[in-house]
């Protein structure tokens, strides 16, 4: 094991017990992102590190050269723990190591993985300060608002508005997600689209004088079910299922009352080669389909639009969707992430993630080289009783150490 890891072994441990004690409900990542400000600013080594208008935490070494921008990124707030009940005889809160395990909300998606990235970031400022030698690009660390709702709305801010405000760049972003100690790299598109039918209110006695929005929801979500119209796909980055999750009729309530109003949410996944507007199309082409049948059929589809209030007061409006993204496996970043693994024991594989990150603004929409890498599993996500194996976090950490070493050409025995 590299020494520096060896050396800092309970320090990382002790870093992610930290995070589980600090709870950060999206919206409520200030005394977290805090934390980090507290371990990070005035580090030697770190040029510069700030909280920025949404709230993310940002902390930088200065590199000069060609080598590459790296960013480690991962997202500060989890998920609610649920009924305490399925936690039983743990708190979410009050981390607990059980043969080997560190259990608490949100170790695994993702703070044991943000650890990792903290105390690697720490060794290369201190390798830094220590040697008065430069990187040759720079290195950011980033820890992100508000990822479990929406994906983009902390990033957006931070590429749209902090990046240019500080003249930050960016060649390659990591994302601690859980990935098994794999290399993840591609991901599904995922957007939530909201159909609305609309009718006529009439007593409930005499329906024939109203026109029932959910009755014209029927022949919509028939064809969802039975996927008329609707192009899934199989390709390498998976199946791209669709689904309804959510009905919703207006006024309800009153119980006497045909709703004019009928929205459903849809869950809907997408390959790399479908965009948006193609998804949206897809339901504007089978309304006129209905109409033929139906001829005062009325409806709408669009994308939900998420709109939230960061802690620090910043407010946005984002819509709820992320863009597939793919590295391609042959990316002379994935060949060098790779090669630093297996030089301290590990055998990554190239895999694609189920679930949405904060790839989507990196790779999809900036176009930017994008690897997910923890030791922590995707099935742990969101789960009760949610846990990482210690050793494969320490072995993240390595990991991580590494790789910065390899991409920086610094001998990893030197951080
Ligand atoms: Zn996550």
């Amino acid at each position: 094991m590299l020494k520096v890891v060896e050396n800092r072994r309970d320090n990382f441990i002790d870093l992610m017990k930290e995070m589980i004690s600090i709870r950060s409900y999206t919206c409520e990542e200030k005394e977290f992102a805090e934390m980090l400000m507290n371990r990070l600013s005035g580090l030697p080594g770190v040029d510069e590190a700030f909280i920025d208008g949404a709230g993310n935490m940002c902390a930088i070494i200065r590199g000069e050269g060609n080598g590459p921008a790296v960013m480690l990124n991962g997202h500060m707030d989890a998920v609610f723990e649920g009924n305490l009940e399925n936690w039983a005889p743990y708190n979410p809160y009050v981390p607990e190591i059980v043969d080997g395990k560190l259990i608490g909300r949100g170790i695994s998606d993702l703070k044991g993985g943000l650890a990792a990235h903290v105390c690697a970031f720490e060794d290369v400022a201190a390798y830094v300060a220590r040697t008065g030698k430069k990187l040759p690009g720079d290195l950011i660390f980033l820890g992100v608002v508000q990822e479990e709702p929406a994906e983009m709305f902390g990033m957006e801010y931070f590429f749209d508005v902090t990046m240019k405000e500080k003249d930050i760049k960016c060649d390659l972003v990591y994302l601690c997600e859980p990935s098994s100690l794999d290399l993840a790299i591609a991901q599904r598109g995922k957007v939530e689209l909201v159909v609305k039918t609309y009718g006529k209110c009439a007593h409930s006695s005499a329906p024939e004088e109203g026109i029932n929005a959910l009755e014209h929801m029927i022949p919509v979500l028939q064809r969802i079910f039975a996927h008329e119209g609707i192009d899934l796909q199989n390709d390498a980055i998976g199946r791209t299922p669709i689904t309804v999750t959510n009905c919703i009729v207006k006024p309800g309530g009153t119980l006497s009352c045909i709703p004019d109003e009928c929205e459903i949410s849809i869950d809907r996944r997408y390959a790399p080669a479908q965009k948006l507007e193609d998804l949206v199309k897809e339901f504007e082409v089978m309304f006129e389909e209905i109409k033929k049948d139906i001829p005062d059929f009325k409806a709408t589809v669009e994308p939900r639009v998420y709109e939230e209030t960061s802690w620090t007061g910043y407010t946005n409006a984002v819509k709820k969707y992320h863009p597939a993204w793919s590295t391609p496996a042959d990316n002379e970043f994935v060949v060098a992430t790779i090669k630093a693994l297996e030089a301290v024991g590990q055998t990554p594989k190239t895999k694609q993630w189920k679930f949405g990150t904060d790839g989507g603004t990196t790779c999809a929409i900036h176009g930017i080289p994008t690897i997910g890498y923890s030791g922590a599993m995707e099935s742990q996500a969101h789960q009760p009783k949610e846990y990482v194996d210690v050793e494969d976090m320490v072995k993240t950490y390595e990991g991580y150490v590494s790789i910065l070493a390899e991409l920086y050409g610094i001998p990893a025995e030197e951080i």
